[in-house]
């Protein structure tokens, strides 16, 4: 048979039994990656889990930088060490098998007009075939040089078909990101078999903004952006690509913020008079900031469209009591209010705090309007009893209204608890809540509340253009006043008795401190164990003398309760703790906090644990703790040392980290492009403004239909919604 086969066409018989078809896959831009002719199940697979599931995606997985081979050297003129390019013809090629090394070395002679070198590669005896040819071939690597002869040592080849370009050398060479498995150069091989197919990409943009910013049209760019004919094209379309991925973000970023603004929410009326009461009542007096951010806020809820805005400030710039003013307004105006914080620890602290104030507000002035709870997976309390109540019992009076200053978790999410009349919901440390719970706890509230978001995570502008393009953002500029500077030391191991004798003296003046500890939150055993430890250590040790609490991430919630309480009431003189302290607590009367292995937190995260102390009228210490001497730790820490500003230390900490993790951006769907350009704000300036035309003529993008859907799937993946 398969004798039949070979010979078709010329068969015994004479018949002429045509060739079978070929069967011709039409290959398109959605055809998936494994029905690509040399891809097989392994590279498939591998690409899938790069996300490249087709055609299209092949074409749009971009080098992440380029070689340049485009310079091809005389054979006479290389020198020791240089990195070349030669194009010549092969002369001889063998194999030479070296006994002792168990090596195969393969060398060829390769001749150009000038002269004659040779090229040496290891193990690869499929060069003898490959590279068996009249044709010119492209070699590029180092000059290598053994008794005196120069040679090539292990170089990149290529041969040269007449009238075509090359792709692994001779021209600016495309590198793809690294990963495992995926090599460039087979990248390289597979898109230019893709490359025709280009022709079917259609340019998302509108043909003036094209034009108008002189943009590379996308099929040129995508052809550049593969296999560039010079550096200048390559970065053009680069260009066109980061201006393209940043048009679809703002444009999706500015449609939710428009839709938001569509939908109906509750005109909350400000009561002037009991503000004002309110404020006169508070045993400080508020910032300017603190003023001016409060009455934008009572501003934006009076507007029968949902207020969605994030109100920023360092930490201890007194946040809180801006959105209880504006909760009392809207309880006032006989709304409810959901406030959710990101640990049970300061949902409870807030209810402590608001509970408490609120109470002796109403007693002073004779109203009674407002009832507080308390809301979280192990804890559930309201404010006309101290007992605890059951889950079934405190949905029934949210559900009812009878209660209507709801403090939480996001527990208050997920149970779906449902409000009766939910006008404002405050997400404090809304960066906690990464981007898609965000979302998720908007959207399971029936009604359309106000959102109030608040951070002190400051967030750079080009992010809160990109990333938050949806929110309005009050900043609280300044610190309240009398605020002392906390002074932050670097401590190294062999001065660890003097900072714990320093702390001593502290506790003795009747001042309560924090130690931080870093622990791998792996394994809960592993966690309760060291915890436990450290506990002992310090407590038999150091501070025999002393009150010593510990808490830590998975202590039973009722027990972590009662260490905050009696931390709380200075029953507590050093509280030994696992980062769970690290937001939101608020103790005056704490005016240490010792950081050990502060080389294992991030600079945002620091910033957060010494936000904990100098909070009241004493001067306030932060030790940092480490036995590093890496110059890049000492580097940072000393960061923290200097400034007690979190925007500097936030700015420091996206040069060196990236950023994207402590804005929750890696999850968020944000294209690498966009990523990478979160730093050029008058770009992303200039788009916006670009996007925003755009909208004004065809606010449904009618015109624009591929615009139109991948506008949609960003709104859907970064949850602008
Ligand atoms: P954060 O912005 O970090 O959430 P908080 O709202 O917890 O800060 O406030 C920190 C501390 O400052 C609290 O004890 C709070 O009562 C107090 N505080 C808030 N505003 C002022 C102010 N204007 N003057 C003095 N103390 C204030
Ligand atoms: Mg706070």
């Amino acid at each position: 048979m398969a004798a039949v086969l070979k010979t078709a066409g010329s068969n015994p018989l004479g018949v002429q039994i045509p060739h079978p078809p070929p069967i011709l896959f039409k290959m398109t831009l959605n055809t998936p990656v494994e029905n690509i002719k040399r891809i097989g199940p392994k590279h498939a697979a591998r690409l899938k889990k790069l996300g490249i599931k087709k055609v299209r995606d092949l074409l749009f997985h971009f080098p992440a930088r380029y070689q340049d081979y485009s310079a091809i050297v005389p054979i006479k003129n290389l020198k020791e060490d240089t990195e070349v390019t030669i194009q010549g013809k092969v002369r001889h090629i063998n194999q030479r098998n070296t006994y002792r090394r168990g090596l195969k070395i393969i060398e060829a002679y390769i001749e150009d007009e000038t002269g004659t070198t040779k090229a040496v590669w290891f193990n690869q005896s499929y060069l003898l075939d490959t590279l068996s040819t009249q044709k010119p071939i492209l070699l590029s690597g180092k000059v290598a040089n053994e008794k005196d002869e120069l040679y090539l040592k292990n170089p990149i080849y290529e041969i040269k078909t007449p009238g075509k370009r090359t792709i692994h050398t001779g021209q600016l060479v495309s590198i793809y990101p690294e990963t495992a498995g995926i090599s460039s150069r087979w990248l390289r091989y597979i898109i230019e078999t893709l490359m025709p197919l280009v022709d079917e990409v259609k340019e998302p943009l509108p043909d003036f903004i094209v034009k108008n910013k002189k943009l590379m049209p996308v099929q040129d760019a995508l052809r550049q952006i593969h296999f560039p004919d010079s550096a200048k094209k390559a970065e053009r379309a680069k260009e066109r690509f980061i201006f393209t991925d940043i048009f679809y973000v703002q444009l999706a970023a500015l449609k939710t913020k428009y839709e938001i603004k569509r939908t109906k929410s509750p005109k909350i009326k400000t009561d002037i008079e009991l503000t004002k009461k309110f404020v006169d009542f508070l045993p400080f007096k508020l910032t300017d900031s603190q003023k001016k951010s409060t009455w934008k806020i009572l501003k934006d809820i009076e507007n029968p469209m949902p207020m969605n805005r994030l109100l920023e400030g360092d930490v201890g710039s007194g946040k809180t009591i801006v959105g209880v003013i504006a909760a009392l307004n809207a309880i006032n105006a006989g709304y409810q209010v959901a406030l959710m914080a990101p640990t049970e620890i300061l949902a409870e602290q807030h209810y402590g705090t608001i509970s408490n104030l609120i109470s002796k507000f109403q007693n002073n002035s004779k109203s009674q309007s407002i009832k507080v709870a308390l809301f979280t997976r192990s804890n559930r309390r309201t404010s006309d009893n101290y007992a605890k109540i059951s889950k079934e019992k405190i949905k029934e009076k949210i559900l009812k209204g009878e209660t209507n200053f709801i403090i939480g978790t996001h527990t208050l999410a997920q149970e779906g608890v449902e409000f009766n009349k939910l006008g404002l919901v405050i997400l404090d440390e809304q960066h906690r809540f990464g981007v898609a719970q965000r979302a998720s706890l908007v959207k399971k509230t029936t009604q359309s509340p106000h959102l109030l978001s608040m951070t002190a995570t400051p967030i750079p502008r080009s992010l809160a253009l990109t990333i938050y393009g949806d929110l309005d953002i009050s900043l609280l500029k300044e610190m309240p006043k009398g605020r002392k500077k906390i002074i932050t030391r670097i401590v190294p191991p062999k001065k660890r008795t003097e900072a714990y004798n320093f702390i001593k003296k502290e506790l003795d003046k009747g001042r309560q401190a924090f130690v931080v500890f870093p622990l791998i939150e792996e394994s809960r055993v592993l966690e309760v164990r060291s915890a436990k430890a450290e506990y002992q250590k310090l407590k038999e040790g150091p501070f025999k003398k002393y009150r010593v609490g510990l808490i830590y991430g998975k202590l039973k919630a009722q027990e972590k309760e009662d260490v905050m309480e009696r931390m709380k009431n200075g029953k507590i003189d050093i509280l030994i703790s696992t980062s769970v302290v690290e937001v939101g607590i608020d103790i005056p009367n704490a005016t240490i906090m010792m950081v050990d292995g502060a080389d294992r937190f991030g600079l945002a995260q620091l910033h957060q644990f010494r936000g904990r102390v100098g909070r009241g009228e004493h001067q306030s210490y932060a030790f940092l703790l480490t036995d590093s001497s890496s110059q890049n730790v000492l580097h940072r820490l000393r960061a923290i040392e200097k400034t007690q500003s979190g925007f500097e230390l936030a700015q420091a900490d996206l040069k060196l980290r990236g950023g994207g993790d402590m804005y929750g951006v890696r999850q968020s769907g944000m294209p690498d492009l966009v990523m990478q350009n979160l730093n050029n704000i008058e770009l992303i300036e200039e788009i916006r403004e670009e996007a925003s035309k755009l909208l004004e003529k065809d606010y449904d993008l009618k015109k624009y239909p591929l615009l139109k859907k991948r506008v949609g799937k960003i709104q859907k993946t970064m949850h602008f919604e």
